[in-house]
């Protein structure tokens, strides 16, 4: 029997608001570390409002010994008190413990260094954008052709896979594959690879669709053939773990080629 993850419900992408694109030459950064409290925030974003301020970005990072960050990209372009003055009249509040610009360069990019490492739950993550993306899946291809790149990226993909499983094993007494089935989907999903949309056991096969793979996306605007080695791997390590023998992963389906979702069967022999 085939088992769905929801798919009727509204999904919205998850920002983190940094490293962030000046839309116009009146909107700045700031740094802005406070002492944490629902009213000390409430009162620092009714300073910003009243001071017709419009807030292009914002961001906060966890509490730590009851202090704050909040990050955000303003607009001033309406507002009726310049950088200088509304910045002194944040650091006479009681709360704020210091105020700084956010950095920028070119003209173009705004970020904040204080905003840093990126945590997801408790764990620290790496985002990996657009550029390298593209560098691990497209060029590594162009450097190494195509054989050798895939191979790379598969056995890569397999530590992974492998890793994941441990993970699993090692902090859950008993589970079974729905429940590691939950997991991909959750480490996958709040990673932001792609989102598990069902999966099915046939016999000795597995099949598991997938949306927006990033992995295959990174295909979409190149004349290459997609190829999804990474997340073979991935399945490959964990799937090997699981069944305690060898497995092969197919990728059969594929969004760039117009199916639906990307679709893996894994093979138990
Ligand atoms: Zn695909």
């Amino acid at each position: 029997m085939a088992v769905i993850f929801r798919t009727d419900i509204i999904t919205l992408p998850a920002e983190i608001h940094n490293f962030v694109k000046k839309r116009s030459q009146t909107e700045v950064g700031l740094n802005i570390f406070i002492e944490y409290s629902v009213d000390n925030l409430k009162d620092l974003l009714d300073i910003l409002i009243s001071k017709g301020i419009a807030l292009s970005h914002l961001d906060w990072t966890k509490v730590v010994n009851g202090r704050l960050l909040l990050f955000t990209v303003i607009d001033l372009e309406r507002s009726t008190v310049s950088l200088e003055d509304l910045i002194s009249l944040i650091k006479d509040k009681e709360y704020v413990l210091e105020v700084t610009k956010a950095d920028e360069f070119l003209d173009k990019f705004i970020y904040s260094r204080h905003l840093f490492p990126i945590l997801i739950g408790d764990d620290r993550v790496v985002a990996i954008g657009p550029p390298m993306m593209e560098g691990i899946i497209l060029y590594s291809r162009e450097l190494l052709g195509e054989a050798a790149s895939a191979n790379l990226l598969y056995h890569i993909g397999y530590a992974m896979g492998k890793s994941l499983y441990e993970y699993l094993r090692d902090n859950v007494d008993r589970w079974e594959l729905e429940d590691g089935m939950r997991f991909l989907d959750a480490v996958f999903s709040s990673y932001g690879w792609g989102r598990l949309k069902s999966y099915v056991k046939n016999g000795d096969k597995i099949i598991i669709n997938v949306e927006d793979l990033w992995e295959c996306e990174v295909y979409k605007d190149s004349n290459e053939e997609p190829k999804a080695s990474l997340f073979e791997g991935c399945l490959a390590g964990f799937f090997e773990q699981f069944y305690e023998k060898r497995v092969i992963v197919r990728h059969t389906g594929c969004t760039v080629c117009g199916d639906e979702y990307c679709i893996f069967e894994v093979i138990l022999p």
